[in-house]
């Protein structure tokens, strides 16, 4: 039999994440249907409890949304905001446990193991602490589910939120499972449900109680590691270091397919600026620019440029940027635009090349910073390439909705 607690895992989880954070800074709408739009507007992103029990679904459009609630709330999306907020919610985290791996904005697993004897205290009242604290400094909810492994923290998470804990040590494994839809398992989706059905598996604990062999034949290596965690063992190793991205990319779409070249290269330069930005943030230089485009036709080009050695400065950017834009086919139609940047490398440890001009990388590293700093404090478009205006004044953001929406 398995020990109740060989490993404690814990999976936190904000509620209704963006709409608790526009609730955080605009108390006054609470208790309203508040609905948070995608960066185009088109779409609901997020929504409030109340705006859930009005039937407004995520992805649902705009439009829809207002017909359902034409009283509701409507915010733009302001990520920079919610990136902040996920900052201080995983330094709350960082403060229980040295062992947090961060797996989306609003969700990270902990490593709880060893924390009940320093604390006194069993894992369910920990986790209210925790629960307490987040609310102090934050002013949202969230949710935790503790286990001896990442799947079953994550399913008992998902039971009991919004605001709510559960636990399951090693000897409630069985008896939690025995009402668990197989479907509910994450990683078993709708075909795989099908398919164990086929074979009168309905509930977690007759997938934990299966055979490997049959595991392995229908559902491979994924449905071994998954048969693994309902057993109670890690087959998902907790990892604390952050991974770094192997690329960066930020593309969209504009509203109608356009052949205006000017708009093209604004959206194109928008999102350049916003993967750099991203870039800065992780701390990385990357050596290679790839300019992404889509036709009418949904037919997609791709135009790279490999530096020399690596960078995360703009003006170097923009000068490759700027000759990669000559070569794009004339006459064409596009419906969307954007940049990747590849050959990633931490930005410490850089070697200047021989011929370049220190002063120069110098001032340029300072008018980078200055431009960063600014846009933190006031917006993340405050200073921005001139190439952009075009784009931000006349193909998309005039479609876009001020906030906020009455
Ligand atoms: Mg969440």
């Amino acid at each position: 039999m398995l020990a109740n607690w060989p490993n404690a895992i814990a999976l936190i989880d904000a509620d209704y994440f963006f709409a608790h954070c526009e609730l955080a800074r605009h108390p006054e709408h609470r208790g309203k249907p508040l609905m948070v739009l995608g960066r185009l507007g088109s779409c609901i992103l997020a929504k409030s409890p109340e705006a859930k029990a009005l039937g407004i679904g995520t992805a649902m459009p705009f439009w829809e949304a207002k017909k359902l609630c034409p009283k509701g709330i409507y915010l733009q999306g302001d990520f920079r905001y919610y990136t902040l907020m996920s900052r201080r919610l995983m330094a709350v985290l960082r403060q229980w446990s040295p062992v947090v791996e961060e797996c989306s904005i609003d969700e990270a697993f902990m490593d709880m193991g060893g924390l009940c004897d320093l604390y006194r205290l069993p894992f369910e009242a920990i986790a209210q602490k925790i629960q307490s604290e987040v609310k102090t400094a934050l002013g949202i909810t969230v949710s935790f589910g503790i286990s001896v492994n990442k799947t079953l923290a994550k399913i008992a998470c998902e039971i009991r939120k919004p605001n709510g804990v559960m636990a399951v040590p090693g000897i409630g494994i069985e008896s939690f499972l025995a009402t668990l839809p197989v479907g509910e398992i994450p990683g078993i989706g709708f075909n795989r449900e099908a398919l164990l059905q086929k074979w009168g598996i309905k509930t977690g604990l007759q997938f934990a109680h299966m055979p490997h062999d049959r595991v392995n034949r229908l559902l491979g290596q994924t449905g071994l590691q998954l048969w693994r965690e309902m057993r109670g063992e890690v087959a998902f190793p907790l990892q604390s270091a952050a991974v770094p991205p192997k690329s960066i990319g930020r593309t969209s779409s504009f509203d109608k397919p356009t052949s205006n070249l000017d708009w093209v290269r604004g959206l194109a330069v928008y999102h350049l600026e916003r993967a750099l930005e991203s870039l800065c943030d992780h701390e990385l230089f990357a050596g290679e620019l790839t300019l992404y485009l889509r036709d009418k036709e949904f037919k997609t080009y791709g135009f790279g440029h490999r530096f020399e050695r690596p960078t995360s400065d703009f003006n170097e950017w923009i000068v490759a940027f700027q000759k990669l834009f000559l070569q794009i086919p004339s006459n064409h139609v596009w419906r969307s635009a954007g940049a990747f940047l590849t050959r990633l490398t931490p930005a410490n440890g850089q070697q200047l090349d021989l011929f370049s001009d220190p002063q120069k990388s110098v001032q340029s590293d300072r008018l980078n910073q200055a431009k960063q700093k600014l846009n933190e404090r006031f917006g993340r478009t405050t200073v921005r390439s001139g190439a952009t205006l075009y784009f931000n004044s006349k193909c998309v953001s005039k479609n876009r909705m001020q906030m906020p929406i009455q």
